[in-house]
């Protein structure tokens, strides 16, 4: 393997590494525009030149692989004029709109021009004017003004999602990122574009002008939108009130995990957090009043009511049972809780899924065709993930033999046939609806209790492929909403069972040492990157 030295460290490196990556693993940052370590290597943008010795000219790191023996030095005063002077020519058609552009704050440009450049600009002429706010896509907003043609863009186009929509068009000064004629930035990754984009030029509809990125706080997630369990970094705007309407949670960005996701997420996923703060939020405890209308009450009187209709039915009786429609949308630990709390209680008319109508969308790259990120949780958990469970409940209820059914999260409107699925919610004796957002399903419900949402809650979610991933609360619940294991708690009380768990890491501690294929798991061992379940 080659032996290569920079800045007098030295590291041994597999043959094909380039300098700016064996810098990386040293710990030394070289800037860049061009090079990402999801893309194509182009040795565009220059910025990150390093002098290397026995060689006359200044070198790209991020083209150039290393050679046993190969000496390199990343700060001397020539590979900062270097850089400092790729800087100028980048900055002379540039815009100088940092105060009202968007990326004003993560943008390259700037802290580069902060770190290297910092000179007085030589123009005197005119600078190009090229397209601005150009609607490229359903998503992305094009400034090309702003664009330094470092091609990140076109080469994710080209090489991760596969979609080729865009190009560099025209020549010299007067060359411009553009979609090709008669094409849009429209393919299912395409807001990957506006993350990798090292400036102001591609920015996302959704957040552009909402907040300053300043102002916003990261939590570290897993994206509820799908069973492969996309890491993401929720970005909430807690600070400014004014910001974004008053929405909390503001944008995802994907987060690096090798062994899911790399650097990039779906945009179905990226907008997964919206529900969070809109207006089907169910934020108190309600009741039904006599006349379909709903009653907002504390949550003592909602789970002394619903504890009241449970002992009723106890002893459970053929023609009036309990049925519990559990959700691959809950966490491990609110499933182990429920799971104990069904064992406690002797139901066993439980399930877990609803079968969608149209088969769901899903492609070879991220996306899975089933839209819940803790099937897999579910099943290790003992749950009965075959569909007949759920038809088996349907159908006591259509028959009129529940006396109580507990409906966690789903729109069952997703699977049955609307009128169909009206007379059999109907005859159900008692319906409770569990759940963060009303939907049509909950309309049905006597009793609504409002759940915590994803980016309001700690827990794990277990992707796919076995893998167990943390979420970490990024926002306070919206209103009176709680955690299902909490709402578990509290009605486990009113019915003499104990539930002795004070967060969701003494739940998981439990699970890791009864149920197998947890075994040997805790959250340290789960860390940010997620651990293999058993078997
Ligand atoms: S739009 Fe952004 S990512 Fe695309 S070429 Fe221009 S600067 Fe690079
Ligand atoms: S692929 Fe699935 S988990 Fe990943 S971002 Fe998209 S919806 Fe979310």
């Amino acid at each position: 393997m080659p032996l290569i030295t920079i800045d007098g460290k030295q590291i041994e490196v597999e043959k094909g590494v380039t300098v700016i990556q064996a810098a990386e693993r040293l710990g030394i940052n070289l800037p860049r525009y061009c090079y990402h370590p999801g893309l194509s290597i182009v040795g565009q943008c220059r910025i990150c030149l390093v002098e290397i010795e026995k060689m006359p000219k200044l070198q790209v790191a991020c083209y150039t692989p290393v050679t046993d023996g190969m000496v390199v030095h990343t700060q001397t005063p020539k590979a900062m004029r270097g850089r400092k002077d790729v800087l100028e020519l980048l900055l002379v058609n540039h815009p100088l709109d940092c105060p009202v552009c968007d990326q004003a704050g993560e943008c390259y440009l700037q802290d580069y021009y902060m770190k290297i450049g910092q000179y007085d600009s030589k123009m005197v002429e005119d600078k190009n004017k090229k397209h601005k706010a150009l609607d490229i896509g359903p998503h992305v907003m094009l400034d090309s003004e702003r664009c330094i043609l470092c091609t990140r863009c076109v080469r994710f186009c080209n090489e991760v999602s596969k979609s080729n929509e865009l190009g560099i068009f025209n020549r010299g000064d007067h060359a411009e990122l553009l979609p090709y004629p008669d094409r849009r930035l429209d393919n299912n990754y395409s807001v990957n574009t506006v993350d990798i984009c090292p400036v102001g030029a591609l920015t996302e509809k959704d957040f552009r002008f909402e907040a300053r990125v300043w102002y916003l706080q990261q939590t570290d997630s897993i994206c509820p939108g799908c069973s492969m369990g996309c890491n993401v970094s929720v970005h909430t705007n807690t600070e400014r009130d004014h910001h974004a309407e008053g929405r909390r949670v503001v944008r995802l960005k994907p987060r690096y995990n090798a062994e899911v996701n790399k650097w990039w997420m779906c945009d179905f996923g990226r907008y997964s957090y919206q529900p969070v703060d809109d207006s089907s939020r169910i934020t108190a405890p309600m009741l039904k009043d006599g006349k379909g209308g709903w009653i907002e009450t504390s949550w003592e009187v909602a789970i002394e009511a619903v504890a009241a209709k449970i002992k009723k039915a106890l002893p459970l009786k053929k023609n009036a049972q309990v049925g519990i429609w559990a959700s691959p949308q809950m966490t491990n630990e609110d499933l182990f809780v429920l799971r104990q709390f069904n064992q406690k209680l002797g139901f066993n008319q439980v399930a877990i899924g609803v079968t969608p109508k149209e088969k769901p969308f899903s492609d070879e790259f991220l996306i899975k065709e089933d839209k819940n990120p803790n099937t897999r949780g579910a099943a290790a958990l003992g749950y009965n993930l075959d569909m007949e469970a759920s038809r088996g409940i349907y159908r006591l209820a259509f028959d009129n033999q529940l006396a109580v059914l507990i409906i966690f999260h789903h729109d069952l409107a997703a699977g049955f046939d609307p009128q169909h699925l009206a007379t059999a919610l109907g005859n159900v004796q008692t319906l409770v609806f569990v759940g963060p957002n009303r939907n049509t399903t909950s309309e049905f419900a006597h009793i609504l209790l409002p759940a915590a949402s994803w980016p309001e809650k700690e827990g794990t979610f277990t992707n796919f492929a076995g893998r167990v991933q943390r979420l970490h609360q990024a926002v306070a619940p919206l209103g009176d909403a709680r955690p299902e294991w909490q709402i578990l708690k509290l009605l486990g009380k009113e019915l003499g069972m104990s539930v002795p768990y004070l967060e969701a890491a003494d739940i998981f501690a439990a699970l890791g040492q009864s149920v197998p294929a947890f075994a040997g798991l805790n959250y340290e061992r789960v860390g940010n990157s997620g651990a293999m379940l058993k078997g």
